[in-house]
């Protein structure tokens, strides 16, 4: 890690209340003891010391992290801010929740702990989130209506959609239409599937086809900057693409970080540690180690021959790869390891969905130089949004 902040994303729990067909984690009963959980916290602490870094953010995901009562996470703050005053470090909360759970006797953790923000997620049409024996149709139906009287309880709700064959069938207007017009949803985040985890039929379809998938973004994102823009609606990725090619700002998604292993770590439930959820629950070759074992932090990350393969993997893509030709090479580095190895049983290969990144830095690109009077000064973004930004960084479904 660099620099003078260091993010944890943690899963404290491997139970989800859903079945969702394309969900890459192994998922297990295990939940963190909040002994447990005061000493992943002493480690991590004594990480930031020993690196001289200040400031630590914890992306909590699951599992479903509200199968865990709001109890525990009121305990878990306290225990985590006292550790944290102790060692004079700056820490703060983001919350990816899938919100069946969700009722308002969360309302008071959601506030003092996370901002009165959380990341979700939804997809339209819904064919793939569904309720552990209810079916996408009633997850659909609970989801609304929580994410609704999270909405009015003045949570702001940030979503992360994935598409689907029936997505790309109905089209960037509908699926525009839905979110934003009917939901009132202000923050959404597109992110690919891939065939992470056990293999199933919906799985077997992964990666998407590019041609559709390319439509599908390129269409979204003309609609994004002809409605949603000025109005501060945000879309990830394409706002954040804006913002780079209009002000240089770097701010992008794991995926397209210099390198995400120098970023981010996970720890779950039974203390292991890897990169982040998919390879932490379901590619046990691939953990670093477990923050349980009698080892610190700063000496399971150096040592972790799987860590370092990560670290090489920038330098290796260069050389087996046509990403040294690429245009936007600096903007995405090959993209996301855990895709390319879902797909093509290889860290060292470049991201499945290249041709779709291409066309859209391209199409970023040329958006942002075509003289048009609306570009320029996007609006001011509405309190809170940072964080939202931020809060779905990492979660991939
Ligand atoms: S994708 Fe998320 S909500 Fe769905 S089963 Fe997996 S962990 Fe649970
Ligand atoms: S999703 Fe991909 S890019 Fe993001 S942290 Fe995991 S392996 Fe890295
Ligand atoms: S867009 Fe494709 S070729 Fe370019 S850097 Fe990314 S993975 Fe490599």
């Amino acid at each position: 890690m660099t620099g003078d902040h260091f993010s944890l994303i943690l899963l404290p729990t491997l139970n989800c209340n859903a079945e969702c067909d394309y969900c890459f984690e192994t998922k297990t009963n295990h939940r963190l003891g909040l002994d447990q959980l005061s000493e992943v916290a002493h480690k991590v602490m004594d990480y930031l010391s020993r690196n001289h870094i200040e400031f630590l953010s914890i992306y909590w995901q699951g599992g479903e992290v509200m199968t865990l009562p709001p109890e525990w996470f009121e305990a878990a703050n306290e225990i985590i801010q006292r550790i944290a005053d102790g060692r004079n470090k700056g820490v703060g909360h983001f919350l990816q929740s899938n919100m069946i759970a969700y009722g308002k006797k969360w309302n008071r953790v959601l506030s003092e702990m996370f901002g009165n923000s959380v990341g979700s997620s939804m997809d339209f049409p819904n064919l793939h989130r569904k309720l552990k024996n209810g079916g996408a149709r009633e997850y659909e139906r609970v989801w609304t209506r929580n994410m609704r009287e999270a909405v009015d309880a003045g949570i702001e709700v940030g979503v992360i959609s994935i598409p689907n064959e029936q997505t790309l069938e109905l089209g960037a207007e509908r699926f525009y239409s839905h979110f934003v017009d009917d939901l009132g949803i202000r923050d959404l985040q597109i992110n690919t599937p891939f065939p992470g985890g056990s293999l199933n039929d919906v799985k077997k379809g992964f990666p998407l086809d590019h041609h559709r998938l390319t439509r599908f973004f390129v269409d979204l994102a003309t609609i994004w900057f002809e409605r949603g823009f000025q109005k501060g609606v945000r879309i990830g990725p394409f706002s954040k693409l804006m913002d780079y090619f209009l002000r240089g700002n770097k701010d992008f998604v794991c995926i397209w970080r210099e390198n995400c292993v120098n970023e981010f770590v996970c720890i779950d439930p039974r203390g292991h540690v890897a990169q982040c959820d998919c390879w932490v629950t379901s590619y046990p070759e691939f953990r670093f180690g477990n923050i349980f074992d009698d080892v610190g932090l700063s000496d399971l990350l150096k040592n972790s021959p799987a860590r370092r393969s990560l670290q090489l993997r920038p330098g290796l893509l260069i050389q087996r790869e046509d990403c040294l030709e690429c245009d936007y090479l600096s903007i995405c580095h090959g993209g996301c390891p855990v895709r390319a190895y879902t797909v093509h049983g290889d860290i060292f290969r470049k991201d499945p969905y290249c041709l779709l990144y291409r066309n859209l830095f391209q199409m970023m690109q040329e958006m942002t130089v075509k003289p048009q009077p609306r570009i320029g000064s996007p609006p001011a973004k509405p309190q809170g949004q940072g964080e939202s930004k931020d809060k779905v960084a990492y979660r991939q479904v």
